[in-house]
């Protein structure tokens, strides 16, 4: 095969031959594709794209570049779900087990944040004692007995995507709908699972601001994942808010609990009861327990201890809280109308929760709980954010993230809360 000859091709709008891309995603997977040769093959194809089988074949071939996870005889059907990342989105923290405690088996492989965007992984690795890296054993015994498993992905797990997705990162071929649903979906299938839900984003907060891109991504993914045997549907959701009243790692875990036992944000609540419900109709599971039956009955709290203690957690540990904190009030009283989610996730990444670069480490205790969210009537001087640190040095920056962030208007002006759900893909 001459690379060259392939570039060429895709650079002038032909199709891919199946043994070309075969052959050129194993190759660069083992080091034989030079990254400058992979590099204009990606921009090629930023430009040109990817047809619907070349696609296919695409993600077939990453997925081949590693191993893929099956979990025969668990006794009940495993089904998942994936975002594509927010502020303050914690969903996978609460869902996981609401969905194991009422029948499913869920296998979930997660990543550590970057950017301002925070990391299931992070979030969990604030409960003292918890592993995120577990063997694909204890994986398969833990959805056995437990029925939910938060875990990071082994590096066997797609490593084309690995290496493909660090060399986007610095070409600027990120934003390319067939690469990031290729991308996405080789590890999600990889993972093993037979049922995917797919929360995608769309706002100032998400990696897709605008709604047309969301749904062409979203459409993309799903007849990936259909093609790839796995049921999968997406749902488009809105970020242009955070998500509930945290953003941080500890912060979105103590929030998670909360509505665990009943209580919480009702934006989290509604997102995560309607992702439950996509998810155990996704996996065939109609007609059982109720996703808000199994938070009622403690069930969905007992999945989350068991998979907690499952990985060396322990569940009644104090939650790490950052020494030092500001307040933020309300400059005018009135209702506040826009509250925006990348600035709350980028004030949240400054004060320490997330990383700039994959080595670095994250504060635990660091984030921002907001104490009103758009339709809350607030008084002048009232609080509107409390930010927590580590290190009293981080709150000016922080601070000027949060700078315009917060819209407030006469409280008897006409306002209307706006969907949260705003798309369902798929059959
Ligand atoms: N997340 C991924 O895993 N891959 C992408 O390309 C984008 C977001």
């Amino acid at each position: 095969m001459d690379v060259v000859d392939l570039i060429r091709s895709k650079r002038d709008g032909s199709d891919l031959r199946d043994d070309a891309i075969d052959w050129v995603i194993a190759a660069y997977t083992r080091g034989e594709v030079a990254e400058e040769q992979m590099s204009a093959l990606l921009m090629a194809i930023f430009f040109v794209g990817l047809t619907a089988p070349e696609l296919n074949r695409w993600t077939a071939a990453m997925i081949a570049s590693g191993e893929r996870l099956s979990f025969p005889g668990l006794g009940k059907p495993t089904t998942d779900k994936h975002s594509t990342g927010g502020v303050g989105d914690k969903i996978t923290l609460p869902l996981t087990p609401i969905v194991a405690a009422c029948g499913a088996a869920v296998p979930q492989l997660s990543g550590r944040g970057l950017g301002h965007t925070g990391g299931t992984l992070d979030k969990l690795e604030s409960i003292r004692g918890w592993r995120a890296s577990i063997s694909n054993e204890e994986m398969r015994a833990q959805l056995r007995d437990v029925g939910a498993v938060i875990c990071a992905a082994g590096a066997g797990l797609a490593p084309a995507d690995r290496k493909l997705y660090a060399l986007r990162d610095v070409t600027a071929t990120v934003e390319s709908i067939p690469l990031i649903a290729s991308s996405i979906m080789s590890k999600k299938i990889a993972e093993g699972t037979s049922a995917l839900v797919l929360d995608v984003k769309v706002g100032v907060g998400a990696f897709m601001k605008d709604r047309s891109r969301a749904r062409e991504l979203a459409t993309t993914m799903v007849g990936l994942g259909s093609a790839h045997g796995v049921n999968t549907i997406a749902l488009l959701t809105a970020m242009d808010t955070p998500l509930g009243l945290m953003a941080g790692n500890a912060l979105e875990v103590a929030e998670s609990l909360e509505v665990l036992a009943g209580g919480g944000p009702s934006d989290v609540v509604e997102l995560t009861l309607a992702l439950a419900r996509e998810m155990l109709a996704a996996c065939g599971l109609t007609g059982g327990k109720e996703p808000a039956d199994a938070i009622a009955d403690g069930s969905a709290m007992d999945s989350w201890n068991a998979m907690i203690r499952a990985q060396g957690g322990d569940p009644a540990a104090p939650l790490p809280v950052s020494p030092h904190r500001h307040s933020v009030v309300a400059a005018a009283s009135g209702r506040v109308t826009r509250m925006d989610a990348l600035a709350v996730g980028v004030a949240a990444w400054r004060l320490g929760a997330g990383r700039a670069r994959k080595e670095d480490d994250v504060s635990f205790g660091a984030g921002v709980q907001m104490h009103a969210k758009p339709g809350d009537i607030v008084m002048a001087g009232s609080p509107l954010f409390t930010l927590y640190a580590d290190d009293e040095a981080r709150f000016d920056r922080a601070l000027g993230a949060l700078a315009g962030a917060v819209d407030v208007a006469a409280a008897d002006e006409a306002w209307s809360k706006p969907a949260l759900v705003l798309e369902r893909v798929g059959a």
